[in-house]
């Protein structure tokens, strides 16, 4: 089997991501893997696949053409889009480990298409970064009534 791990960028440095990455590789022992070269999960699937001595396809966005696209977003996404649509393509299944605070929906995306494909979707695991657990806090959660002192 060709797997597929992506996720969040914010979820860089947490350690429960990190030991869902290292558990995800070591319970595919057949396995190939791949994943993109982001931050956060991306480079944890790079690291985690390395310490075990596995192979990791990595798919990248071509530095230069983001480079030229800047900050048009429309052309930024273009091109995640087309390389998160090359990762669909190799792999026969995809684990997404994401943030659910997090504002970007790239793996999200990766997830739905994969599922349009007819790929085998592991089940996903959402695990929320401090970053966001701190703005869900100041937000207050829903139906919540604040306490006053
Ligand atoms: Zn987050």
């Amino acid at each position: 089997m060709r797997v597929a791990i992506v996720g969040t960028r914010c979820l860089e440095g947490v350690a429960l991501a990190r030991a869902m990455v290292a558990n995800a590789i070591r319970s595919h022992p057949d396995a190939i893997f791949c994943t993109g070269d982001a931050d956060g999960i991306d480079a944890m699937v790079r690291e985690e696949s390395r310490l075990q001595d596995r192979l990791c396809v990595i798919f990248d966005v071509r530095p230069e053409r983001l480079k030229q696209a800047g900050w048009d977003r429309r052309r930024r996404w273009r091109l995640l889009k087309s390389r998160n649509q090359d990762i669909v393509r190799w792999c026969t299944h995809l684990l997404r480990i994401y943030c659910p605070g997090s504002p970007t929906f790239g793996s999200g995306w990766t997830e739905q298409y994969a599922r349009q494909q007819g790929r085998i979707i592991l089940p996903t695991i959402a695990i929320r970064c401090p970053r966001h657990q701190d703005e869900e806090a100041l937000m207050g959660a829903e139906g919540f009534e604040p306490s006053v002192r």
